[in-house]
């Protein structure tokens, strides 16, 4: 889609610190990181949202989600997945994308 920010990210019309490039998916830093490791992973073709993804895109994207989490580090201590589905869940990019954020405790009191 030609305004959607993420396909430009993924045509590389738009610039991002790529983790990540494959023939179905792309996955790259948060520009507004809300821990020390978050990224995006989208799918390549513009699929407005979680609904809208067929069961292979959706497999690749939390299975690419999970070994780049793992290949940061992050295996050990865990990391949190979100996809945010429209408004009530604050999706504000309508391209379908996984975030990954680890680094830090997200549930409190730990353990
Ligand atoms: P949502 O709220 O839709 O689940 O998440 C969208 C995410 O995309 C936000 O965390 C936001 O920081 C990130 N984002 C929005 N625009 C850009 C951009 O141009 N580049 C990058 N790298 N991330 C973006
Ligand atoms: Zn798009």
């Amino acid at each position: 889609m030609s305004d959607c920010i993420f396909c430009k990210i993924a045509s590389r019309e738009h610039s991002a610190r790529i983790l990540h490039e494959d023939d179905d998916c792309i996955a790259f830093e948060d520009t507004n990181a809300q821990a020390p490791v978050h990224f995006l992973v989208i799918p390549r073709k513009h699929i407005e949202t979680v609904l809208d993804g067929d069961e292979s895109i959706l497999g690749k994207l939390l299975f690419t989600a999970a070994r780049i989490a793992e290949s940061k580090g992050l295996g050990k201590n865990g990391f949190r997945t979100v996809v945010n589905c429209r408004r009530h869940a604050g999706q504000s990019v309508d391209h379908l994308h996984v975030h990954v954020m680890g680094g830090r405790w997200f549930s409190w009191p730990p353990g």
